[in-house]
């Protein structure tokens, strides 16, 4: 079912134009990803579905009905931005309460939904902590908790774990995939970062220039891309399918060695490109429960100490992080 579209939606800054005919939609329960360059207009564009601002032209609709200017606090949605926006004179408890007692809740009721959320987020132990307390990685869970506090019928993350470091970036990508799932939560993620799009996203929703330039799954946007900006910007990824989701892996995040270690897959070297710097190497997986081909870069120096050949059968290993 359609849960929101965005049709045609214009917006201009002076003579600036910020978002150029932009139409999608998003079903219920769906994870959505708008990805695109910094300065295309997502930011712009979450900000007219979270009502904080009106577009130009066109319209916003929520289960068919026109909420282009209807005001943030009667929309129910969840908003996270990538600053952690926490209160820093509340602890991680009163923090996730205070949307709650401006809904006149009962106190009972209040630290029952607290706790309910924190645990969701794993967090149940931090709840008496200050956010000067937290790691980047936990106040971002405190934000999402809060976020899902108050039982929002739409999420709307705006690049949520760009501020964090890779490891943490990926283990929170993961539990808040899962959580989505959990909840059912339709969510809209505004995000830079391709690997997390293609991991991430039920549907991504590409952006360039103010413009929409491609929509569909992520193998879809992967394996068809309409434009080359599209095939440029999303680049060589690999595949992977764990019990949960889909995993993109860049090829930068691949292992390689001659023989066979813990959790390493055989597979044999079908072509080897010069990328300047490093060397693109495209391997055959040779237990092929996973994807057919599978894409590994390696250093010049690397490259030159294995002395790697055509057809030779190495083991690779994807990096945890
Ligand atoms: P993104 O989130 O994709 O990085 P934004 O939506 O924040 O991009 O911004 C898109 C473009 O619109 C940028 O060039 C930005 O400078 C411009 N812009 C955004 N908000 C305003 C504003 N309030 N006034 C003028 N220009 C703006
Ligand atoms: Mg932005």
């Amino acid at each position: 079912m359609e849960h929101l579209k965005v049709n045609g939606v214009y917006k201009n800054f002076g003579e600036f134009t910020a978002l150029e005919d932009v139409s999608f939609s998003v079903n219920k329960g769906e994870f959505v990803c708008l990805l695109g360059p910094s300065g295309c207009g997502k930011t712009t564009l979450l900000r007219i579905i979270a009502g904080l601002d009106q577009p130009n032209k066109g319209s916003v609709m929520m289960n068919e009905k026109d909420i282009t200017h209807l005001p943030p606090a009667k929309r129910n949605f969840g908003i996270v931005f990538q600053s952690y926006a926490l209160f820093p004179n509340l602890t991680a408890f009163q923090n996730i309460a205070y949307g709650l007692k401006t809904r006149k809740m009962r106190k009972r009721s209040i630290r029952d939904k607290v706790y309910e959320t924190l645990r969701q987020v794993n967090l149940e132990h931090i709840a008496d902590r200050y956010p000067a307390q937290l790691s980047g990685g936990q106040q971002q869970r405190v934000a999402l908790a809060r976020a899902l506090a108050l039982s929002p019928d739409f999420l709307l993350l705006d690049e949520p774990l760009s501020a964090l470091d890779a490891k943490v970036r990926v283990e929170l990508r993961n539990e808040m995939k899962r959580l989505q799932k959990q909840l059912g939560i339709t969510t809209i993620m505004v995000t830079h970062d391709q690997e997390e799009a293609l991991s991430m996203a039920d549907k991504m929703v590409v952006m360039n220039n103010a413009e929409l330039v491609q929509a569909g799954s992520p193998q879809e946007v992967y394996e068809y891309p309409l434009t080359p900006f599209v095939s440029d910007f999303i680049g060589t990824v690999n595949f992977l399918e764990d019990a949960y989701s889909l995993r993109a892996i860049r090829p930068e995040h691949v292992e390689l060695k001659k023989d066979l270690w813990e959790n390493s897959i055989p597979v044999s070297i079908e072509n080897m490109e010069f990328r300047g710097g490093f060397y693109r190497m495209m391997l055959k997986n040779k237990v092929n429960k996973q994807a057919r081909y599978l894409f590994a870069d390696v250093s010049a120096e690397e490259y030159k100490k294995e002395q790697y050949e055509l057809g030779q059968t190495i083991y690779m290993k994807f990096q945890e992080s």
